[in-house]
């Protein structure tokens, strides 16, 4: 302000001196327009010397001025002092992340919107194969995996997808991405072989032990059942043992079954067809009946006729354990509904009871395997705690989901979820 304050003041100075001195030599006008002429050639070259120091990047030393000009060079060489101080912080901030992502075990790589490599750190040139010079590359033309590319293609990267690293194959990959900003893509590749080799062994131990279970246990319940015909009774002792015994053997059974049916639900290739669900309910519940002594207790619910494509054996075995546990877990004059019905993006099978309910810390742990809800186990209720996780497993097979709500109590309601696409009449 007081630049502007002085040089008002020059003005002003110069238009009455000249004017007094004009004036009396006659000549005002003529002498007032030299005046302003003069002043607008002095301020023409200004500029023009201005727009030379800019148009050139305005680097260095700014030009030798006087008066308001010297401000303004004062404060662009100011911002420009302050801007450079910033793109030096900036640079260090992304050369300091650029070192942090070149460190990291897991690959990393930037895509454009057109699946161009935008860049990519150390791990993902080791586990991709990707080399320096790939910059600006489409990625599907270094991996070239068909599973890769419809992941990539399908825009939906919700779940991760699972590769053999192009380099070796030996190596398993679990790629994800992640979309941020306008258009860019971050895919990380992580080194998943141990875990995927522990999965294996696991699954591959539990299916030969629960394999080489169930010739001992059939030869043991044919012993125990030849005793029992044989027992006459004379000692009670005798006759409890056997009972107790038969049905610890029969709850073995069912481990051993559940467990090989986890297994099978895990490991077997899918051979799906459709499915007729209003049938496969009617008989489900119909069974249920007939197993709760003809009491009628299950109210079965058609709302539509639609088919499902998918798995007969799974889905059975998944709503069986739906119904069981509804049964199983209400008291016995109360109803269980179970309701078939379509909204606009899913078809829905409900489950609902009246019965004890679930704790709602329990409710993200009942499809653990093995998981039971403590009162059960004190109230000995049957069970091998693996039935819910049968039914996730069933339902993950379709591309479905499990949604349980419950309330103590109150009752509970298990929801199938199946997305539309799986609709095949
Ligand atoms: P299991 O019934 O053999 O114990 P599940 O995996 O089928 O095993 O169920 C796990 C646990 O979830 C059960 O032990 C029970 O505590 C609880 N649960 C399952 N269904 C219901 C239900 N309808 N009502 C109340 N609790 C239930």
């Amino acid at each position: 302000m007081q630049a502007w304050h002085k040089e008002i003041t020059r003005l002003l100075l110069l238009y009455s001196s000249v004017s007094l001195i004009g004036g009396t030599a006659g000549l005002l006008l003529p002498s007032l327009l030299a005046l302003t002429a003069a002043l607008l050639l002095t301020q023409f070259l200004q500029i023009r010397r201005f727009e030379k120091w800019i148009s050139g990047g305005g680097k260095g030393q700014y030009p030798k001025s006087s008066g308001i000009w010297e401000e303004i060079y004062y404060h662009i060489y100011r911002i420009k002092k302050s801007e450079k101080r910033r793109k030096k912080k900036l640079r260090k901030l992304i050369e300091q992340f650029r070192q942090s992502t070149e460190a990291l075990p897991d690959a990393a790589v930037v895509l454009r919107a057109n699946d161009e490599i935008e860049w990519a750190n150390k791990a993902a040139r080791q586990m991709l194969g990707l080399q320096q010079m790939d910059k600006g590359q489409r990625i599907p033309n270094l991996v070239r995996f068909p599973e890769f590319i419809r992941y990539l293609k399908s825009g939906n990267y919700s779940e991760p997808v699972i590769l053999p690293s192009p380099v070796n194959n030996r190596i398993i990959l679990e790629v994800r991405i992640i979309a941020y900003g306008s258009g860019l893509r971050l895919l990380l590749a992580q080194d998943v072989t141990q875990l995927k080799k522990m999965q294996t062994i696991r699954k591959d131990f539990v299916a030969n032990v629960s394999h080489e279970l169930r010739t001992p246990l059939t030869v043991l319940k044919g012993y125990l059942e030849t005793l029992q015909d044989m027992d006459d009774g004379v000692s009670p002792l005798l006759t409890t043992s056997f009972k107790e015994m038969q049905g610890q053997t029969e709850r073995m059974q069912h481990l051993v079954d559940d467990l090989l049916l986890l297994t099978r639900l895990e490991t077997q290739q899918k051979k799906q067809q459709c499915i007729d669900i209003p049938a496969l309910l009617s008989q489900i519940c119909k069974e249920g009946d007939t197993l709760e002594n003809a009491s009628r207790r299950i109210e079965l619910t058609l709302e539509t006729s639609v088919h499902i494509f998918g798995e007969e054996q799974d889905l059975r075995s998944a709503f069986t354990n739906l119904l069981g546990n509804a049964l199983k877990y209400s008291p016995e004059d109360t109803l269980v509904q179970v309701r078939w019905y379509q909204t606009e993006d899913e078809m829905i099978l409900n489950v609902e009871d009246h019965g004890e309910g679930i704790a709602e810390a329990d409710i993200p742990r009942v499809t653990e395997r093995f998981y039971r809800v403590e009162a059960k186990r004190r109230k000995k209720v049957p069970g091998t705690g693996l039935g819910l996780a049968i039914v996730k497993h069933a339902l993950m097979r379709h591309d479905a989901r499990l949604q349980i709500t419950s309330e103590l109590g109150k009752g509970s309601c298990f929801s199938c979820h199946f997305p539309i696409k799986r609709i095949c009449r």
